[in-house]
């Protein structure tokens, strides 16, 4: 991590429901701004892959749609940061989830010298995301996100990014889940949306168009907020 406030390299936060774009959104980014996605629940999804402690700890909790507990889920991020490759700068995709995330966020960055350049609110209608959520499914080789109806490969089966034919669904993308998902962010993450405004580091963008005019929109804030 870079320690000079100077030359600080960017911070982005996709805040947003789930289902609401912003792994679509955060690729995007990635792509256009040199920036480095750090998704929490990629990293979570992850652990309970390689069946650390952490992941035994976080995977029943996330199938039941529950929030995994912030000490977990910092130290996850801590660890993240740490790679070389976040000096380029992070978007921060599902992280913070809680105020007690925030905090420990700015306490990260002041640490380094850093700072959030905006935390950008992704506004959706609940009831857009259970078609959403119920029809993703990611590319298993690259993690490309694809929609059954919204975002479709060239050639089905086969991945735009990468060629790969092996197209994954989450074991939470559930109807019954994302009622829970859902409570847990107006409960608990909606909250950051007043943090970040009190910080003078808040955006909002339209999330309920289509995807390459929200991208558009969201880049126009980037370049802004990094210039
Ligand atoms: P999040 O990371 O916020 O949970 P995703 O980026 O994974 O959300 O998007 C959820 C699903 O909705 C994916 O299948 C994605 O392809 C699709 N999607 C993303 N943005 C839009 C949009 N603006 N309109 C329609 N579908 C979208
Ligand atoms: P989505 O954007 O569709 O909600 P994510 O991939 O961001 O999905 O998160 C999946 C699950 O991982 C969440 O429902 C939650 O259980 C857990 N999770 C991810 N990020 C956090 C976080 N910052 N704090 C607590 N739990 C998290
Ligand atoms: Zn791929």
């Amino acid at each position: 991590m870079l320690d000079n406030v100077g030359t600080a390299a960017p911070v982005l936060i996709l805040l947003g429901p789930p289902g609401a774009g912003k792994g679509t959104q955060a690729r995007v980014l990635e792509e256009k701004f040199g920036l480095v996605q750090l998704s929490t629940g990629d990293l979570l999804r992850a652990a309970v892959a390689a069946g650390t402690e952490a992941g035994l700890a976080a995977k029943a909790v996330m199938e039941a749609g529950d929030l995994v507990s912030d000490e977990i889920v910092i130290n996850i991020l801590r660890d993240r940061l740490q790679d070389d490759d976040c000096a380029k700068g992070v978007i921060l995709d599902g992280f913070p989830r809680t105020t007690v995330q925030a905090e420990a966020l700015d306490v990260l960055l002041a640490e380094s010298g850093q700072k959030i350049n905006a935390a950008i609110s992704l506004e959706v209608e609940d009831a857009a995301m259970v078609t959403r959520i119920s029809g993703r499914y990611t590319c298993g080789a690259c993690g490309e996100g694809y929609h059954d109806e919204f975002k479709q490969p060239a050639k089905d089966g086969v991945c735009d990014k990468c060629g790969g034919t092996e197209m994954k669904r989450r074991a939470d993308d559930n109807a019954e889940t994302v009622a829970s998902r859902l409570e847990a962010y107006h409960a608990q993450t909606a909250p950051l949306i007043a943090y970040y405004d009190g910080k003078g580091a808040l955006q909002t963008v339209d999330a309920m168009g289509d995807i390459k005019a929200i991208a558009g929109n969201l880049s126009a804030i980037v370049e802004k907020a990094t210039a």
